[in-house]
């Protein structure tokens, strides 16, 4: 989608702290972090939000959790991290292009604000 900062970051027009890319999804460190590390996991198509994803995306969602899982043991987690997506008005979601935030090197608080 040509105005959405995420899909220009896909196509390399926005530069990004990229730390795993391939051909589905890219992950790269968010430019205001909330955590001493802050990931956010992004599909290389634009799909709006987690409302708007189908049972077409199954597969797409699985990997992106595996990977998920794989960055947070590569960045050495082990005490545990967060992952978060924030979905629409309520959600608290700014960028509307769908992503996993990943939050870790600190101890959360629950419930979240
Ligand atoms: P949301 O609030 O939509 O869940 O999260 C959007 C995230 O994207 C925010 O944490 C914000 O800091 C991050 N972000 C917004 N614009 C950019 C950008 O141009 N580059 C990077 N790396 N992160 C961005
Ligand atoms: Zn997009």
């Amino acid at each position: 989608m040509s105005d959405c900062i995420f899909c220009k970051i896909v196509s390399k027009e926005i530069p990004a702290d990229i730390v795993y890319e391939d051909d589905d999804m890219l992950a790269f460190k968010d430019i205001e972090p909330k955590a001493p590390i802050h990931i956010l996991i992004i599909p290389k198509i634009h799909i709006q939000s987690m409302d708007q994803v189908s049972i077409e995306d199954q597969n797409l969602l699985g990997k992106m959790m595996i990977k998920i899982r794989e960055i947070a043991s590569i960045l050495k987690l082990d005490n545990g991290y967060r992952v978060v997506n924030n979905c629409g008005e309520d959600g608290f979601q700014t960028v509307k292009h769908l992503h996993f935030h990943l939050l870790g090197g600190r101890k959360m608080q629950w419930p979240p604000g």
